[in-house]
This record gives C-alpha cells, structure tokens and sequence, in this order.
C-alpha cells in the first residue's frame, strides 16, 4: 500500500514525487510509456517563462510566477542545465505597441519584476539581428531556458534516490475505491493501492479522472512543430525573442536552447489526437514569423525538427487540487504551457495538499541533491581529468557532434531512473542530438544496451514497446 500514488512520468508527476518524498510518505509513480518523459516534457521550447502572458487571477500566472522565481534553485539541486537568459517581445508600430503596454500591465500585476518597455535603440544593444521594422519590445529579464527533459527525468530520478518507486509501462485502465483510498488497475493485470492519487496524465488526465467517476473537464490537442539549429549558430540570439501572443498562445519564438542550439517555432494547430508528425507548411508558417521578428535566421543549418502536443483543459486554465467529484483524487491537469516553468511551484503545492491531508511529517533524510548531477562537458580540464583518472571510461568519447563519454552513457544506463532504449539514453545524455543525429554513436549505444541488459539485437528498440531497431534477426 502506497500513501501517494502518481500517475503520469512527465515534469508534473515528476516534481510531484520528488515533493512528496520530502515527507514521511511511501510515493509511487505509474507511467504508460516504457519510460518516463514520454510527453509534451519531452517536446516543448524550453522556456522558463516570466509571467506576464497569463491572465490575471489565473492558476497559470500564480504558478508561472512561482514556478520561475523557483527554478534555479531546483536545476542547481538537481544539476540541470539552466540559465537566465532574458526574453523579448517584439512589436513592430503603434497598433503592437499598445498590446505590449497591456502585456507589461498584467505582468506588473501577476508579480513579475524588472519588466522593461525598450525602444529601438535600446533593444538593438541586447540584440543585433531583429527585424528593421521592430520598433519596441518587452524585455523581461526573469525569463529562463532549461533543458525540459533532464529537468523531468532528474527529478524523478532524484525522487527514486529518495525511496519512490517507478512502475514504467503501467497504463492506468482502471480505479476503485478501497476502505482506505483507491486501487488502480494496468491493462496487464496489474494492480497498485494507494490512501490518494494524483493525476497527472497529461493528454490522457481526463480520461484519468473518468475512471475515477470525475467527468468535469475534457483535454483538447494542439500541436507545435519546430525546427531545431545546429550549434553552429550559437549567438545568433542570446534572449528569447518572441512575438506578440494570441489567443493560440505564445506565438512563434527563436530562442537559444539551455544546450546551446537555437530554437524555431512553434505552431499551433488544433488536433482531433496526440498527433507528433510534422508538416512542411508548419514550417512555411514557422519561417514567416521569425523572419518579422529577426533577419538572416541561418536556416540552412536545420539538424532536425520536432513538435509536441500542448493538452488544454476546457476550463483554458489549469485544474489543481482535489476532484470535487472523487475523494482523494488530486489533479494537476490541463497544464499547458506554462506547465514546465510552473511545475516547481505544482509540484510543492500539491505535496504540501497531499501532506497535509495524510498528517504527514516532514522526511528529514530527505536529500534534494541528486547524485552524480554534474555534467562531465562542463567540469574543468583538471577535474575531468580526475574523474577520469577513477574512471577511465569518462575518457573515451562515444557522440561526437555532443561530446558524450563512455562513461556518461554507463551513468544513464545504471543511475534512476535507468534508460533502457535508444531514445532514453539519447534525453539522459544527448547522445544522439548533435548534427549527425545519431550517425555516428547509435550503432554504439545499442551495443552497450545489449551488454548492459543481456538484449539479442533484435530486442533493442528505438523507444519502447514495439519500435525494433532491427528486425529480421542477427546476421
Ligand atoms: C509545443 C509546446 C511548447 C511548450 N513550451 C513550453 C515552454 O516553453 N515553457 C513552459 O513552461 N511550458 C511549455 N509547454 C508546456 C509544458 O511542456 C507542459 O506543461 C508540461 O510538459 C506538461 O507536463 P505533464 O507532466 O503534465 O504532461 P506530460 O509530459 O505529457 O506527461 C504526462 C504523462 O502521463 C502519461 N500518461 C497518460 N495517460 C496515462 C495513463 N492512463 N496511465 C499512466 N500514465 C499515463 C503519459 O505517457 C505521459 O508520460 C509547452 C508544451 C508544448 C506541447
């Protein structure tokens, strides 16, 4: 019997288990995909928002607002790659510049500080290659880039360090009320009892709360495809730079990633289902909107592209706390963007709920540091000569395009939670994300999977489930 089940291994679950085991509580964490990250945490821009988009009075601004002042902390404690970078939004003539007004007034009243109306002049001092016609923009120096999927993985990971248990391929079908909480059900037979539950399914929480008699809300699907810059082009734009957003959200953004590619896109379509494809008019619409906002985008250095699927609640907010429809039932669902930037603040705010409702006490062997968090690439010379000196395998380098050591991806495949595809060592290390994507390296990383877990080749899978590298059997 757990005290706290979770289910969904995205960034919410995530800092919700690790929240939660700063108590005397017994955490469990139920995720459908063969590994965690499996979501919108895994495809997103990254950004660690200021606060100023979300409506006043909203969950979104309260949680944004929070979740950003408490972000750095968090990436230091669990050594994921962050940095307060600054954004901009741009607008080009009078009719934008009042909607810039309107966007600085409600980030004065949702909390944000040190926002800036900058004219052309100033705003040509942060960045040089904006648009001619930008006229003013907002600057917003509390905006941030994080890593999304090392922040979502480190942080169950260091949940796991501290006592939660992970049931990976864990489809949740079913719930029933026990005495004491609930029992759910995995298609498999599998069944796990907790005093509460937390929903944190993401596209999938409403039909979550369903099985739990909660028919309160429904998720819709709107993609964002995206195109991703090789390294090369490191400081083209050193803020994240944005247009002015709609009702569809955030707009377009280029943006510097916190792993030092730079970013392009999204778009926003509405979808019927958790669609990833991407299209190539979405990067026509994608190339159309940077191009108002910034000159000589360098697309030609394209290494890949991508999309996520944002999961918005029909309540356009997001729904935290307990289900009035089914006790002990909390849900953190709807959390569209800016769900990764407020998923520090979700994730303590539920805990504290959850805490509070069980009496819990605090765990004082609670440790919010997680082990081996620094990132070998950004040690001194000296000090990754002494890992390596221990160590010999931090010397040899299997990507090459992302500098990722032997001993790195042994790390992934031994530390919590434990990658065992080739996408899982791919977010844990980015072996695999350069500019040959994964040319050079994948025919090695599966080798080590075989070794390290005793897999005939044909077991090896790209993902999970039934996606085979090879088929057809061994040569
Ligand atoms: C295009 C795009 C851009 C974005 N940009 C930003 C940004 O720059 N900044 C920002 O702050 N936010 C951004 N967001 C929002 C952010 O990515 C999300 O708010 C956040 O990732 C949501 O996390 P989650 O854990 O709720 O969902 P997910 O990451 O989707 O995780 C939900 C998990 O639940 C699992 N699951 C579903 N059903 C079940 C079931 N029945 N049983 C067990 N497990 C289940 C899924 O497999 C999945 O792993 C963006 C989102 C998108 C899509």
């Amino acid at each position: 019997m757990f005290d706290a089940i979770i289910i969904g291994g995205g960034v919410i679950g995530a800092m919700c288990a690790r929240e939660l085991t700063a108590y005397r509580l017994k955490v469990a964490v139920a995720e459908a995909a063969d590994d965690v990250c499996a979501g919108a945490s895994k495809a997103n821009s990254g950004i660690v928002h200021a606060g100023f988009d979300a409506p006043c009075g909203s969950k979104k601004a309260k949680f944004n607002v929070e979740g950003n002042r408490r972000m750095e902390q968090v990436c230091k404690e669990l050594g994921v790659r962050y940095e307060n970078n600054g954004s901009l939004v741009v607008a080009h003539g009078a009719e934008e510049e009042q909607k810039l007004r309107e966007l600085y007034e409600r980030g004065l009243e949702n909390g944000v500080t040190g926002l800036q109306i900058l004219d052309k002049t100033a705003l040509a001092r942060l960045e040089e290659n904006l648009a001619e016609d930008v006229t003013s923009g907002l600057y917003a120096p509390t905006g941030g880039i994080v890593c999304p999927f090392q922040l979502t993985i480190a942080a169950i990971g260091n949940a796991m360090d501290n006592g939660a248990q992970l049931f990976p391929s864990f489809a949740v079908c079913a719930a029933k009320r026990t005495e004491s909480g609930w029992q759910i059900a995995a298609k498999d037979g599998r069944v796990l009892e907790g005093k509460v539950v937390l929903n944190c399914a993401g596209y999938g929480s409403a039909q979550v709360a369903r099985l739990f008699g909660d028919a309160s809300f429904e998720i819709r699907a709107r993609k964002g495809e995206y195109m991703l810059l090789d390294k090369s082009c490191k400081g083209f734009v050193r803020h994240t730079v944005f247009g002015l957003p709609t009702a569809a959200g955030k707009g377009v953004l280029v943006s510097p990633t916190a792993d030092g590619n730079i970013l392009v896109g999204p778009t926003s379509v509405e979808e019927d289902t958790y669609d990833t494809s991407v299209r190539r008019e979405g990067f026509d619409q994608i190339r159309e909107k940077a191009d108002a906002m910034l000159k000589n985008i360098p697309y030609r250095e394209v290494i890949t592209s991508f999309a996520g699927v944002r999961a918005y609640s029909s309540r356009h907010d997001f729904i935290i706390g307990e289900s009035e429809y089914a006790e002990g039932l909390f849900h953190a669902a709807g959390i569209e963007s800016p769900g990764l930037t407020a998923s520090p603040a979700i994730g303590r705010y539920l805990a504290e709920a959850v805490a509070d409702r069980l009496h819990a006490k605090k765990n004082a062997e609670f440790h919010p540091e997680r082990k081996s968090a620094e990132w070998f690439r950004q040690l001194s010379r000296e000090a990754q000569n002494e890992i390596i000196r221990k160590e010999s395998a931090y010397g040899r380098i299997v990507c090459r395009c992302e500098e990722v050591t032997l001993g790195e991806i042994l790390q992934a495949l031994r530390q919590n939670p434990r990658a065992h595809t080739i996408d899982g060592v791919k977010l844990r290390t980015r072996a695999g994300m350069g500019r040959c994507q994964g040319g050079f390296c994948q025919p090695s990383v599966f080798n080590l999977l075989m070794k390290e877990y005793g897999y005939r080749a044909e077991e090896v899978t790209k993902n999970g489930g039934k996606s085979f590298v090879i088929t057809g059997g061994e040569i």
